[in-house]
């Protein structure tokens, strides 16, 4: 397992975590076998924002003994009292709901208090209106909360809460069919939703990344908009790469779905390789880096995804990124203009002259 650090806090996070939205369906047995198969290969991220009830005994006898090598995400406004998953803006049944939870998950602390699925305007106004938001705040206050998040498809409602600086981490739906303009959650132009991630990144705000397969249509040549499959690697990687992203959220059903997600970590870099997306790059999005490295190796040896990373980050005021570059072993100013990294760039990036612009920014 690999890991990524919190910037608001010193939680390492597994950059694979795990999803509750289908484990439901299975029997109490064998959601806790899958709970407790992942902790065991390194996984310590869950989110708890499932389709099923039955999740919340289960994982709490999954964790007897280990709560302490787990994180969990609970979502204030999703109301599991009635036997199964609803949605709430009411106070009292948000309260009864959290406290519900934690009694079946046998903890009194909760890792990430999530503001839960937020995509409107009025959602949000109805939750602060009826003091959730001040309910979960206090929770914070007293210590049974840790850090505070937010779950949303939409670009517009995660700059909101962004500007209320109140968050540390953001559950965001992430894969190239929604940023291309594909699919129910593709909220957003591809440009605004970049723009997002880069300023969680610039922010300290990490990514955990939901329907990171979409349901499993990219894996499916017949239902995927690029008309062939993805794997589950190609689908991680892509996520991963983005700005701000520590972890990945995929939704395993069973051992085996589990074991075909953290295949991730015996696959090469040609099998995580997703260039070949790039026949659904929309037009504004056309010659701009997505950091996927197809175009490696250079001959000179410069990291060409990571240098145009630190490149956009840095230009939008992020001063890590600055420092992150100054650091390379090999920058901007040791391209050979070979050529090599435009020839080989399915999305039309003329990265060459791109190396000449960005040694001229930092200098070096
Ligand atoms: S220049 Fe092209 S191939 Fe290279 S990392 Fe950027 S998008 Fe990928
Ligand atoms: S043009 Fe520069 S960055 Fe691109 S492959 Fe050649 S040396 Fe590397």
């Amino acid at each position: 397992m690999e890991y990524r650090k919190l910037p608001h806090g010193e939680e390492q996070i597994s950059i694979i975590g795990m999803g509750s939205s289908v484990i439901g369906e299975q029997s109490e047995g064998d959601i806790i076998e899958t709970v407790q198969f992942a902790l065991d290969a390194g996984i310590n991220f869950f989110d708890m924002a499932g389709g099923h009830a039955s999740i919340f005994s289960a994982y709490g006898k999954a964790l007897q003994g280990r709560r302490k090598d787990a994180m969990l995400q609970v979502h204030f406004g999703a109301n599991y009292t009635t036997g199964s998953y609803g949605w709430t803006t009411n106070l009292d049944t948000v309260k009864k709901s959290v406290e519900w939870q934690l009694e079946r998950l046998k903890t009194d602390y909760i890792d990430f208090g999530f503001i839960h699925c937020l995509d409107e305007e009025s959602d949000l106004n109805a939750y602060e209106k009826n003091g959730i938001l001040d309910y979960l705040m206090n929770m914070k206050t007293q210590g049974v909360v840790s850090h505070i998040g937010l779950s949303t498809h939409a670009p517009k409602m995660a700059n909101n809460i962004l500007d209320k600086n109140i968050i540390d981490m953001l559950m965001f739906s992430i894969n190239p069919m929604y940023d291309y303009g594909q699919g129910d959650y593709a909220i957003g132009s591809d440009s605004e939703r970049q723009k997002l991630y880069r300023r969680c990144e610039k922010e300290g705000i990490g990514i955990s990344v939901m329907k990171p397969f979409n349901a499993g249509q990219l894996l499916d040549a017949d239902r995927s908009p690029f008309h062939k499959a993805m794997t589950t690697a190609q689908c991680i990687q892509y996520a991963l790469d983005k700005p701000g992203v520590l972890t990945v959220l995929g939704g395993p059903g069973n051992v085996r779905q589990l074991k075909d997600i953290l295949s991730y970590f015996d696959t090469t870099s040609e099998e995580r390789d997703y260039s070949f997306i790039s026949a659904l790059t929309p037009d504004e999005s056309v010659g701009k880096c997505v950091y996927c490295k197809h175009c490696h190796p250079c001959p000179a040896g410069l990291d060409i995804g990571l240098i145009n990373k630190y490149y956009d980050l840095a230009t939008q005021g992020d001063s890590l990124a600055k420092e992150h570059y100054l650091t390379l072993k090999k920058t901007a100013a040791d391209c050979i203009g070979c050529g090599h990294c435009n020839r080989r760039c399915p999305f039309k990036v003329q990265q060459m002259e791109r190396m000449g612009e960005i040694k001229n920014y930092f200098g070096k």
